[in-house]
């Protein structure tokens, strides 16, 4: 019966290796350690042996049924879980369409402002950037607006303190660039600029291009033909310029500039308010004064300046007629660019 026992043990293991299936493997539990299997067969005969040796069998019959149930259960666990993850990938549709990534993009605004860069990067211009939080000497003073000009009125300033706010203009970008070089110059400084206002054409905070050219002889001409090229790349057409008297303490004489209708080509639309030209930029000749500021001779230098709002190109280039869209992070708004 020992004899038996054992071969029983060694055949059972070796079949269970071989069990892939549940159904193999009831097959299996039936066959050794049903009620009428082989494992209950062996032990109709215990009551058969000597008395002395019966607690010795009976010890072997006990350990051998007890790991074939172990390892019966052990098998058991395994083929439920390999089967859980069979049921996992046999849930892969291969008929499904498949998932895009989501691929990122430049926002709009700083698709204008790269590509406004590169037009005056292509006219030799090149390209500074400065503080967001600005001194009030050169967001105003050294830009000939002291303390208590009118001028001041218009900014809508974002004050830190008495003398430390957030910069309304990219003009500052002057003033720094000019202290510390000498003529010539040709610089454009984009960057964000802050001012206390919110409508459908104004945000608190937006963009802005401030560029400016240095040298001797330089006249109203150079910017007028700086302005046109500008103008004619960054809207794919030649354009009509108007150029209309202003007033910018820190230019003298100032200009604002217009240019034909890009939705209309002039004949007048709601866009430009059916007169037929689009307000663009400032611009003007530096005034001595500000010369003055840093050291420069107005006798022998001149120059001109000009500043831009992005936002307002970016809007008139794609016929958008509320600045805050922009803002609002909307993907179905922002993709289409
Ligand atoms: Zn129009």
């Amino acid at each position: 019966m020992e004899q038996e026992l054992n071969t029983l043990q060694t055949l059972a293991k070796a079949e269970l290796n071989t069990v892939s299936s549940s159904a193999q493997l009831e097959e299996f539990r039936i066959k050794f350690l049903g009620r009428k299997g082989e494992f209950s067969s062996i032990m109709k005969n215990l009551g058969k042996v000597p008395k002395e040796d019966k607690p010795r069998l009976g010890q072997l019959a006990n350990s051998v049924k007890k790991e074939l149930e172990s390892l019966f259960h052990t098998k058991k666990q395994s083929l439920n879980t390999s089967s859980a993850a069979s049921d996992d990938s046999s849930v892969i549709d291969l008929s499904l369409p498949g998932r895009k990534p989501e691929t990122g993009k430049l926002h709009p605004v700083t698709q204008i402002m790269n590509e406004v860069c590169a037009i005056f990067e292509s006219l030799g211009f090149s390209v500074a950037e400065g503080p967001d939080v600005e001194h009030d000497h050169y967001n105003f003073e050294a830009l000939n607006i002291p303390a208590h000009h009118p001028a001041r009125d218009m900014h809508d300033t974002f004050y830190i303190s008495d003398s430390i706010l957030l910069r309304t203009h990219t003009s500052p970008m002057q003033a720094r660039i000019m202290e510390t070089q000498q003529p010539p110059l040709r610089v454009i400084a984009p960057g964000k600029v802050y001012r206390c206002d919110s409508d459908i054409t104004h945000t608190p905070m937006f963009h802005q291009v401030e560029g400016f050219l240095v040298d001797k002889n330089v006249s109203f001409a150079d910017l007028k033909g700086v302005l046109t090229i500008f103008t004619q790349k960054m809207f794919d057409k030649k354009l009509e310029l108007r150029f209309r008297p202003s007033f910018f303490p820190f230019t003298e004489p100032s200009a604002e500039v217009d240019i034909a209708c890009v939705i209309c080509n002039g004949k007048g639309c709601r866009v430009c308010k059916h007169t037929g030209w689009l307000e663009i930029l400032g611009s003007g000749m530096i005034d001595p004064e500000v010369f003055k500021k840093v050291g420069y001779d107005p006798e022998v230098y001149s120059g001109f300046a000009f500043g831009l709002g992005i936002e307002r190109i970016a809007m008139l280039k794609y016929g958008i007629d509320d600045i805050r869209l922009y803002y609002e992070n909307d993907l179905r708004f922002l993709s289409q660019f």
